[in-house]
């Protein structure tokens, strides 16, 4: 799925947070968006997922204007944010819908895939953050989202667990050459996991973020 925006801009309470942001993703592309905190990044994802609708601009998904909370799209944040009250399989299930779907084979499906066949019975305390944060990527990924947006997913997580799921990421492109939408402060994350990296400046409250630089790289994952 392609994903276009043109000139988007928010404000928020008379400061601009973003201003004319534009860019395109192609379909299957892994795109970086790099820059420092309070620049913009979030509420460009949350405009995206149509989590927030107050923006000025055009953002399309396959040529279509979208409005509102977007099936289309799968979102994963710095926190798992599981719900408690309920388990693995519970949670990764629950957005599920359509009585055609087997959804307890599904969610088992997206829980192989990432690495926790036998643990659906567990409860998010009894994870650790790198298991909770699986169980968030099968939750994304479990409605066949055509874009993924992720919001600095690993970088709550210890080095060795950020890379077995920054590997776990591909993998899942591999199969399903889900294009991406990727927020980190990590450079390397970045030249590691993205096709492009798209940099935004701008500081807290002043400064409105732009893009500084668009820069395509060969495929490092070329071989997976
Ligand atoms: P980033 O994700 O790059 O850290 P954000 O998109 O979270 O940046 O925030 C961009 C700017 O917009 C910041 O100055 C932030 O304080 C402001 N902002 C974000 N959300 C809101 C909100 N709901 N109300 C007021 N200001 C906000
Ligand atoms: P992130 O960790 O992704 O940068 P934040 O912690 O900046 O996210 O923001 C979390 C939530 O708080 C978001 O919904 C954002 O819109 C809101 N928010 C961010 N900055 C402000 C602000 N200055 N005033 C009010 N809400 C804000």
């Amino acid at each position: 799925m392609s994903l276009e925006l043109k000139e988007v801009s928010r404000t928020f309470n008379g400061t601009p947070a973003i201003n004319n942001i534009s860019f395109r993703t192609k379909s299957g592309e892994i795109v970086g968006l790099l820059g420092t905190s309070g620049c913009g990044k979030s509420t460009i994802l949350r405009s995206i997922a149509g989590l927030d609708t107050r923006y000025y601009g055009e953002i399309t998904i396959n040529q279509k204007r979208t409005k509102g909370i977007q099936a289309s799209i799968g979102y994963i944040f710095q926190e798992p944010r599981l719900l408690p009250w309920l388990n693995v399989m519970e949670n990764v299930t629950f957005g599920l819908t359509g009585k055609k779907i087997n959804k307890k084979q599904r969610g088992l499906d997206y829980l192989k895939s990432v690495g926790l066949s036998q643990k659906e019975k567990l409860y998010p305390k009894q994870l650790s953050g790198g298991m909770a944060q699986r169980v968030a990527i099968a939750r994304a990924l479990v409605t066949s989202p055509e874009i993924l947006l992720l919001d600095e997913p690993f970088s709550a997580l210890d080095a060795f667990t950020k890379m077995q799921l920054q590997d776990l990421l591909l993998s899942i492109w591999s199969k399903y050459q889900t294009t991406m939408v990727l927020v980190t402060h990590d450079i390397d994350e970045a030249l590691f996991l993205c096709d492009r990296i798209l940099i935004l400046r701008g500081q807290p409250g002043t400064v409105s973020a732009e893009i500084v630089l668009e820069q395509s790289k060969p495929r490092l994952r070329g071989s997976q």
